[in-house]
């Protein structure tokens, strides 16, 4: 019986915040995490959490109905009209949703216990995910919160296979079995792979709260557990290969597909843990370019393009009248103006008023400006104490600053066992 060709999933959890490229490389993107799942609607409310389902689902949705209904029930109940197989397709596949809901649901309970927000839970092409807000609050809790994935798949399974055993003894129609076996099985099989000690899967995050429990380094233990994501997605991507080589093509892409998502969710994951440890209790001011150059409001736009533009190539000026942060100006203002225009008017005439989102203070953490930078999609925040401009936090300084701590970390990382006498 060819059960493998039922394309699966694995239910990881958290999403990457920060989008990067691979280890190595330096910090690319910061993305809001809500602009992953673009087309995404709301399925239902459960214990206060949001449960949404991703366009992207019902690609996996058909690949599941489609595989259960041609070659996985005939295989496993012979000789039953090839609607019946369909149907059973169908309420198998909705069983599996609502597999996928219970696991990341145990999830998200044990996330609320420890106080962990939880922004919901969404179904995507690879399973599910439980948005959490941070990271978990100690080696314990990283723990148990994984852990209760897996085990309530486990306890899931065991119940669907106790009702089919119910189901013989109440002779009930071979279809139903056919069916109850599919969800006790793929329970089992959701249980064991999200169990494999591969960062960001559940199996991963267990070891890595083994590991961070073990030496009180968050960095270290998220360092290790994600380079077993890493082997493990990479494993994933050459079996894949191979299947589609011999000609199962579905399934090999299927693992390829996985693979290669579970390497960038292992390094996305590591790279948000560096992130955090680097830039958490960090002032804004150690990362910030002190002293901007700002333009008056007075200035005429002729010579701002000559003066500024031309000679410092920013692409933006903050606008101040005696050091107070008044708006910004930019090219994308000036070339709204005619230029025959440009000599008569003034820089305060086109600029953008200052508004309260765009700042931040000297002395705030450069995490939380980073988490407000992704929140309101600017790219530079203006540097403001008491009203005065005192420099300007862009993203660029930052991603900078963390790829700098990043190749630090990995050639330490690198060096580390030749290092020892
Ligand atoms: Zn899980």
């Amino acid at each position: 019986m060819e059960k493998t060709s039922s394309p699966r999933a694995g239910a990881c959890d958290r999403w990457p915040r920060v989008v990067f490229r691979r280890p190595g490389s330096h910090f690319k993107a910061l993305g809001r995490r809500s602009a992953i799942f673009t087309h995404r609607v709301h399925l239902l409310s459960l214990f206060g959490f949001d449960v949404w389902i991703d366009a992207s689902w019902l690609l996996l949705a058909a690949l599941i109905s489609w595989s259960l209904a041609q070659s996985v029930f005939p295989g496993v109940v012979p000789h039953l009209p090839p609607a019946t197989y369909w149907w059973m397709a169908v309420a198998a596949t909705i069983g599996f949703l609502f597999s996928i809901i219970f696991h990341e649901m145990s999830h998200s309970l044990v996330a609320r216990h420890y106080g962990m927000p939880i922004r919901g839970i969404t179904l995507f092409i690879f399973g599910g995910v439980a948005e959490m807000g941070g990271e978990p609050p100690s080696a314990k809790s990283e723990f148990l919160m994984a852990a209760a994935g897996p085990a309530a798949s486990f306890v899931l399974s065991a119940v669907f296979f106790l009702l089919l055993w119910l189901g013989e003894a109440w002779r009930v129609p071979a279809a139903l079995k056919g069916t109850l076996w599919y969800l006790g099985f793929i329970n089992s099989l959701l249980a064991s792979f999200n169990l494999v000690p591969a960062f960001p899967l559940d199996g991963g995050r267990m070891l890595r709260a083994a590991l961070w429990q073990w030496r009180k380094d968050l960095l270290w233990a998220t360092r290790i557990a994600s380079r077993a994501g890493d082997l493990f997605g990479i494993l994933l991507i050459v079996l894949g290969a191979f299947s589609i080589i011999t000609g199962h093509f579905v399934s090999g892409m299927w693992r390829f597909l996985i693979g290669m998502f579970l390497r960038g969710a292992a390094s996305a994951s590591y790279q948000q843990v560096v992130a955090r440890t680097t830039l958490e209790g960090m002032p804004v001011s150690r990362v910030m370019t002190p002293q901007p150059i700002s333009v008056s409001p007075d200035l005429t736009l002729d010579s701002f393009i000559e003066d500024y533009v031309y000679r410092y190539h920013h692409r933006s000026f903050p606008v101040t009248t005696d050091g107070t942060l008044i708006g910004s100006v930019g090219t994308e203002q000036v070339a709204q103006i005619d230029r025959a225009d440009w000599t008569a008017t003034k820089v305060g005439q086109i600029m953008i008023r200052h508004e309260r989102e765009d700042q931040v203070a000297p002395g705030s953490d450069a995490l939380a400006a980073l988490a407000q930078m992704q929140r309101t999609g600017k790219s530079r925040l203006w540097v403001v104490e008491q009203n005065k401009l005192v420099g300007i936090l862009s993203l660029r300084d930052v991603m900078q600053l963390l790829s700098t701590k990043l190749q630090l970390e990995q050639s330490q990382h690198a060096a580390a066992p030749t290092a020892k006498p």
